[in-house]
């Protein structure tokens, strides 16, 4: 979205005397700001604010709601399914193009655990952030409204694998809601929830350093939150999950955030990967050896011509996708004009992460920030972040107007069977809760 919406800016007249034509195929109708995703899933945000809609801001664009299967570049030829192709087994469609950019992002790093694909949620999509909310919220009701002790542990036992950024802000912020949601609750206490975290190295967010990361154990810790490093889930079979160190907790929630790995799109591209799967790229952002090709994101492998070690990456972040999208629509567009291209030089300036309301660590320009002041900064720097005013003006009035009322603890899981109650009237089954 970042490349296209630069790209409609910088070749104005080129579009404007229909010399160019910029085509963006996304399997969404919307570009996901991940960042938000924890405050979305905690209610500090709504699902609808924490995306952009891409007919609206690429507007001289033709947007392609579908999903790119394979890419021959020898050809100049893409094959892409729709929603209609699928519904109507017709078959992938093809498209041809001058210039390709190829930006699919990464998808969940999985291990054949036993039982995570029966019961795993990953945390990457706007879906599964609401989703897990819910399913959050309506643990806590099952636990309230039964009388059988194991269930009540079980539906009150919270188990995210991986401390990277992701699991430790989900995991963070969804505590600290439902902390807050149990006041609302007779019989569900604070204390009556378990909460672990569960890290196969001896650190987490590896990404605001090792001092700020030992703080963090040490502030989840004193929220009670059992975080074990150097530990791995095993298996997660028959609603139990099994640790390497041999502790088992029976759980209805097992959230798996450990990791990324390239979309898998890439390798069916015939075009240069490196050792992990990503796209091999130069600092200018195209593709090794296969001119018209390029690529940004996560699922590009380019050097930091920032490092000091030769031969380093850029790591998958938003920092670097967002700062390699501007760069690639200017080198597009100077490819487009015969004009000489700009390598992508961004130095790393270090991170923010939320921990749950006004809780927060920082790390950023070589200064170490901890509390409120790392939650005030996490926000403002998303906030200059999110894309389109119209978004930094809805998620703002969500924030203030959260500051005033009280938190939403609402659970809409409901909204995801949306024909239940019809289908109830019409004479079939509820359905089984899965
Ligand atoms: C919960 C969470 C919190 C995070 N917090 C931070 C943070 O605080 N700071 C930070 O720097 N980074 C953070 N990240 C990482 C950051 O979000 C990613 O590095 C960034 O989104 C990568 O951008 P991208 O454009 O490469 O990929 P994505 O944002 O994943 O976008 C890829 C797009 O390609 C589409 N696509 C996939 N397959 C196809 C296909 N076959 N055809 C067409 N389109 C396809 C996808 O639907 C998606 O829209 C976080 C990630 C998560 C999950």
């Amino acid at each position: 979205m970042y490349t296209a919406l630069r790209l409609q800016r910088k070749l104005k007249p080129e579009l404007k005397r229909g010399e160019v034509e910029i085509v963006v195929i996304s399997p969404d109708p919307y570009m996901t700001y991940q960042p938000f995703l924890p405050e979305a899933a905690a209610g500090s945000i709504s699902p609808r604010h924490v995306v952009v809609p891409l007919r609206r801001v690429l507007e001289h664009c033709r947007v392609i709601v579908g999903e790119v299967r394979s890419v021959d570049h020898a050809k100049r030829t893409a094959k892409f399914t729709t929603l209609a192709t699928v519904e109507e087994n017709t078959g992938a469609l093809d498209i041809t193009y001058d210039e390709l950019v190829l930006a699919p992002g990464s998808i969940s790093r999985t291990l054949p655990v036993p039982g995570l694909a029966d019961h795993g949620i990953g945390f990457k999509t706007v879906e599964e952030a609401i989703g897990l909310r819910n399913h959050v919220i309506e643990q806590m009701d099952i636990a309230s409204s039964t009388r059988d002790p194991a269930v009540r542990d079980a539906a009150l036992t919270f188990v995210f694998v991986g401390g990277g950024y992701a699991g430790v802000e989900a995991l963070g912020e969804l505590e600290d809601m439902a902390r807050y949601a149990s006041r609302y609750y007779h019989n569900v206490k604070a204390d009556d929830m378990k909460w672990i975290l569960v890290e196969a190295s001896g650190r987490i967010l590896p990404e605001v350093g090792e001092e700020m990361g030992k703080y963090t154990v040490s502030q989840l810790r004193k929220r009670n939150i059992d975080v074990r490093l150097e530990t791995r889930l095993d298996s997660c079979e028959d609603r139990v999950a099994v640790l390497s160190d041999g502790a088992r907790f029976p759980t209805r929630t097992v959230v798996w955030t450990a990791g990324v790995k390239p979309h898998p799109l890439l390798a069916a591209t015939g075009l240069p990967l490196n050792e992990r799967g990503r796209l091999k790229c130069t600092a200018e952002l195209s593709v090794y050896g296969a001119p018209h090709a390029w690529g940004a994101g996560d699922a590009a492998a380019v050097p930091d011509v920032t490092a000091e070690e030769p031969g380093k990456e850029c790591a998958p972040n938003a920092q670097h996708a967002v700062r390699q999208a501007k760069v690639l629509g200017d080198n597009i567009a100077a490819t487009v004009r015969k004009q000489p291209l700009q390598k992508y030089a961004h130095k790393y300036v270090g991170s923010v992460a939320s921990l749950g309301l006004h809780k927060g660590v920082a790390h950023v320009y070589g200064r170490k920030l901890k509390g409120y002041p790392a939650w005030f900064m996490h926000r403002v720097y998303h906030l200059s972040r999110v894309p389109t005013v119209n978004r930094k003006s809805r998620v703002l009035a969500e924030w203030i107007l959260s500051g005033l009322f009280k938190r939403e603890i609402v659970s809409l899981g409901s909204l995801e069977h949306p024909r239940a109650e019809f289908e109830l009237a019409a004479g079939g089954e509820r359905p089984k809760e899965s």
